[in-house]
């Protein structure tokens, strides 16, 4: 077993020790937020046919070479088409065909002309400039072209490409099932929310904590439930949810005191002991084991900590095992809006959040930064990485931080 490595080490640790989830063809509208499991190959070209952008008339180019106002040239309208209909004629030299918009262009026809640019005189038009060759004429294949990689693999399904692929007529899509993540809180001190309050307890939160992020994450949680600091608890509930989860996350009952179990849990069930403690802070009593190819992560009991590493080392992990093909985090430079008065010892992140201010890119902070202020990550989309050896920052720091959601940069 490992001790005390990097949150690089770590990360690589378990990125090589996942594994991927089944795949299979599911209904399209079922895809919607799922991850593709297999590149999407256009077997058509998309528009299928040349079509006309306008309602118009279709006709030769040649036939407006000397075309003005004061001498329009003169053709015959041989028929209307609607959308969704064919051209019954063949359009010649002196004729048109009416269509409509998404109409096919008739066979002959090299452009289209607006209605609002001929004069009809009974079965006639009059054309008062010559055309441009191929104007208003969308070709087959202009958006997608038959063969081509319209979706690649590892990507989310989004509304977008849902209606691209129904466009194409595909009916059932291909895309990794569901990662099913167990989530075991540990700790005597624990009730459930709904019971009364009694002297030296707190409410289970983390448990819900991780179950809302693996929602917004879009993987399936298992919820283990809450045990006491009990070995024996700890390794029945993980052995009986390795029926139902890949993967597996415990929160308290990491770090060294008396009631700190996880680590003879696993080592009763088996588990093989991948590491133990990562240097950052907070969170550093990170546990991670394998048992039969899933991964058991122990997480510290602390709110902010169990939220902050689930974030900056399961996530990545996560994703990794979702089938996405982006699963690391960006990463940012910006300017300290605020002070932090520590030194850091060790590597620390901080919560906070990332803004625009006349165009510079500024960090506050979002509120204190203890252990257990599960407030300061409400408006947390950046983790600022503080090296170890750094003495106190101060505004105006240039410092660079982990993305952790999407950056909707707001206004400082
Ligand atoms: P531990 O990691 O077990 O040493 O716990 C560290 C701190 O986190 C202690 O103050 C615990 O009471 C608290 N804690 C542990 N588990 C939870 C939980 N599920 N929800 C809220 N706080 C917790
Ligand atoms: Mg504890």
């Amino acid at each position: 077993m490992k001790q005390n490595i990097s949150l690089e080490e770590a990360q690589d640790t378990l990125l090589t020790n996942i594994t991927l989830p089944e795949e299979s063809k599911i209904p399209l509208i079922d895809a919607l937020g799922k991850i593709l499991s297999q590149d999407i190959v256009s077997q058509h070209n998309i528009p299928f046919f040349d079509r006309s952008p306008v309602d118009g008339y279709a006709l030769l180019t040649s036939d407006t070479v000397n075309a003005t106002p004061a001498q329009p040239v003169r053709v015959k309208v041989l028929e209307e088409i609607p959308a969704g209909y064919v051209a019954t004629s063949k359009v010649i030299p002196g004729t048109t065909v009416k269509v409509m918009t998404g109409a096919p262009i008739p066979e002959g026809a090299d452009v289209v002309v607006k209605y609002e640019e001929v004069e009809r005189q009974g079965g006639f038009i009059s054309v008062f400039e010559p055309l441009k060759f191929q104007e208003n004429v969308v070709y087959a294949g202009e958006d997608v072209k038959i063969g081509e990689v319209v979706a690649k693999k590892g990507i989310v399904v989004s509304p977008a490409l849902v209606g691209l692929l129904a466009g194409m007529g595909i009916a059932s899509v291909p895309v990794y099932h569901p990662v099913k993540v167990g989530i075991l809180s540990t700790g005597d001190e624990l009730i459930s929310i709904g019971e009364a309050l009694r002297p030296g307890k707190i409410y289970d939160s983390n448990r819900y904590t991780l179950q809302a992020r693996c929602l917004e994450l879009g993987v399936e949680p298992v919820m283990l439930g809450t045990v006491m600091d009990r070995q024996d608890q700890v390794t029945d509930r993980i052995r009986e949810g390795m029926k139902h989860a890949n993967v597996f996350i415990t929160t308290g009952g990491v770090s060294v005191g008396d009631y700190d179990v996880i680590q003879d849990a696993l080592q009763e069930l088996g588990a093989e002991i991948l590491f133990w403690k990562v240097d950052i802070k907070p969170g550093s009593p990170i546990l991670a084991a394998v048992k039969d190819g899933k991964l058991i992560i122990g997480l510290s009991g602390n709110p902010v900590a169990a939220l902050l590493t689930f974030d900056l080392l399961v996530v990545p992990m996560l994703k990794k095992m979702m089938g996405r093909e982006k699963y690391l985090y960006s990463k940012i430079q910006g300017t300290m809006r605020d002070g932090f008065k520590k030194s850091s010892e060790k590597r620390r992140f901080l919560r906070a959040r990332l803004l625009m201010e006349n165009g510079n890119t500024l960090v506050k902070l979002t509120g204190i930064q203890n252990n257990s202020a599960l407030k300061s990550m409400m408006e947390c989309n950046i983790f600022v990485d503080v090296p170890a050896g750094s003495g106190p920052l101060n505004p105006g720091d240039v410092v660079s931080a982990h993305v952790m959601g999407n950056i909707d940069y707001i206004d400082a």
